[in-house]
């Protein structure tokens, strides 16, 4: 049987009619399920890229390559080139999992005060449209490294999908223009990003047709010669020329301060293969990132004190109280810990020990906690790090962002997350190359001492948190989202809503979301606020902190019969896109 593409709209999954099509040439719906290869992007035409991918015959890491790569030129203002991110991809046939960290760096001229001017921190606002919070972007050396190692197809055929977005254009929607008009005032600051972004000097029109044809010419260069165009030569002259030159235009207001990135720090970046974090919760296996992202291990210590409760027996106030505390204790060791692991010894086995879990956990009552807590001491159950001597159930050998996920019919799972850090970077377009500089090097301590403060070649702290989870060595789910550190309690909360509260994947992502972040509000979106549970968790000493909205998930189930379901947003920025195909 030909292998297709089938697409149920959540209608069908619950029981209404769905819409079946074959092709790659599907629409825009949120969740679909089927048999074989699967993909969850925010975007429409980014799925669609990856479909085109595993249809060809790509495996699960050229397809996450391909959406990506359409990612950076439809979701310009998330992601891209100019930044960088974490991939965490399951390797089916040899039963193990492995993560590219490819987070920017610093450039080698930093020191722990270059974000300090008159004994003060420069203002956030003024530190993120700067060069100098621009950091060594690593998503291109994270894609080489990915398909190098442990993908089917070159860069060039998997850069094709993008390649012809960019050239021939992609349809304006509602969010790509509320972004430029967020941005409206800093984008016409820069000469580069006003000729792309404002066309005839305003945000485009939704349904508008846009194309970039000097990012098409950028990926057609790395094409040809691989990450050594990007880091090497014309691309990394423009690079450093925009980070320590901005393209300011005549007359702005903004204080636009410069960086000062070489050469050298661009042709010497690298990107790090490193463990997953590994983590059980209730019987299933959790792996995700490792610092410089804070997000695998605070998941972790999270879920390690929510298992000492028996969360599905709760009401789901209590339930959800439990959660929220955990999540709050959790962020105040990420605050005082994770950094660097090249530059700051983070006491990862502490933190991930039972017996510290048991301490935080003592600290719970059946009230909020007022305010912020402090972080625990993890060093007293600090060991020695050690790898097991058989491997784990699930074959674990040794050793403004955006999130897709995407499996294939063999198995193959890719968990990535990616970002330029703001809603449209640093501000600036790499003149003549098409693509957002990042404003990564804001996510450092601008203050001495602190792990995570600025030096030279580090890494800032991270919450991106790509995640595959496993129950008895076989893949359950593959999930991630974008939202500084919200991320880390968006994954949380669908890791609780589904395990403990048994929640379908389809009824965890229209739930509204809780944050907690060691602070003395919480964060709560889509008018959560006004709902029964959190009318109970006021009770239980809860203030809230209302926003529109937290996260943008994408994710994959991996089915008890078989088939895949592939999920996005149904509502958040927009929706997101699912696709599945259907047939072996
Ligand atoms: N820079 C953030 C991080 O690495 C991601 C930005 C966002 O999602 O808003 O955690």
């Amino acid at each position: 049987m030909k292998r297709g593409v089938v697409l149920l709209g959540a209608a069908l999954l619950l029981g209404g009619m769905g819409q079946a099509q074959t092709g790659s040439a599907g629409s825009k719906v949120p969740l679909a399920t089927g048999t074989g290869g699967a993909v969850a992007t925010v975007d429409l035409d980014a799925s669609r890229a990856a479909m085109r991918i595993l249809e060809a015959g790509g495996n699960a890491v050229d397809a996450a390559v391909a959406a990506a790569a359409t990612l950076g030129v439809t979701e310009p203002f998330s992601c891209g080139i100019g930044g960088g991110g974490f991939m965490v991809i399951y390797l089916a046939k040899e039963n193990r999992v492995v993560t590219i960290d490819h987070r920017e760096t610093a450039p080698a001229s930093f020191t722990p005060t270059v974000f300090i001017e008159n004994g003060q921190p420069i203002p956030f606002d003024q530190r993120v449209t700067s060069g100098l919070s621009a950091g060594v972007p690593g998503t291109v050396r994270g894609w080489q490294e990915a398909l190098s190692r442990y993908g089917t197809l070159s860069l060039r055929r998997v850069l094709t999908p993008a390649i012809v977005t960019a050239r021939y254009g992609f349809v304006v929607d509602q969010n790509f223009r509320n972004q430029v008009q967020e941005n409206e005032a800093r984008f016409r600051a820069f000469t580069s990003t006003a000729s792309l972004y404002l066309p005839n000097g305003q945000p485009p029109a939704v349904g508008r047709r846009i194309n970039n044809p000097d990012l098409a010419r950028t990926y057609e260069t790395i094409a040809r010669q691989g990450a050594a165009g990007f880091y090497t030569g014309e691309i990394a002259q423009a690079i450093a020329a925009t980070v320590n030159n901005p393209p300011v235009a005549e007359g702005t207001t903004l204080n636009v301060r410069r960086g000062n990135m070489t050469l050298a720090d661009l042709a010497n970046y690298e990107a790090r293969l490193r463990p997953p974090v590994v983590s059980t919760y209730r019987g299933y296996t959790i792996y995700g990132m490792q610092p410089p992202s804070s997000g695998g291990l605070t998941i972790a210590e999270a879920l390690n004190i929510m298992e000492g409760y028996d969360l599905s027996a709760m009401s789901e106030p209590e339930a959800y109280q439990k959660y929220l505390e955990a999540s709050r204790l959790a962020f105040a060791d990420r605050g005082a810990y994770m950094a660097d692991p090249e530059y700051t010894d983070v006491p990862r086995n502490g933190l991930l020990s039972r017996e510290f879990a048991a301490e935080r956990r003592a600290l719970i009552g059946s009230q909020a906690a007022p305010g912020s807590v402090p972080p625990g001491d993890p060093f007293k159950f600090q060991t020695d790090p050690s790898y097991p001597l058989r491997p784990a159930p699930a074959g674990f050998e040794g050793n403004d962002t955006t999130h897709l996920t995407v499996s294939d019919r063999d198995g193959n799972i890719v968990a990535y997350t990616f970002t330029i850090e703001s809603i449209g970077g640093n501000g600036m377009v790499v003149p003549g190359h098409g693509f957002l500089l990042n404003n990564e090097l804001t996510d450092f301590d601008p203050v001495a001492p602190h792990p995570n403060v600025p030096e030279a070649g580090k890494r800032p702290r991270s919450s991106m948190s790509p995640t595959i989870v496993f129950r008895e060595g076989k893949p359950v789910m593959a999930l991630g989202s974008p939202g500084g550190s919200t991320i880390i309690t968006t994954v949380l909360q669908t890791l609780f809503d589904v395990i403990d509260r048994k929640r379908t994947l389809a009824e965890a992502f229209t739930v509204p979301r809780f944050s907690q972040r060691n602070a003395a509000t919480t964060g709560v979106d889509l008018g959560g606020e006004n709902t029964p549970l959190a009318q109970g968790l006021a009770g239980l000493g809860y203030r809230w902190a209302p926003t529109p909205e937290i996260g943008r998930l994408t994710a994959i189930q991996f089915n008890p019969d078989g088939t895949v379901t592939a999920a996005a947003e149904p509502r958040r920025a927009g929706g997101g896109s699912a696709l599945v195909q259907s047939g072996r």
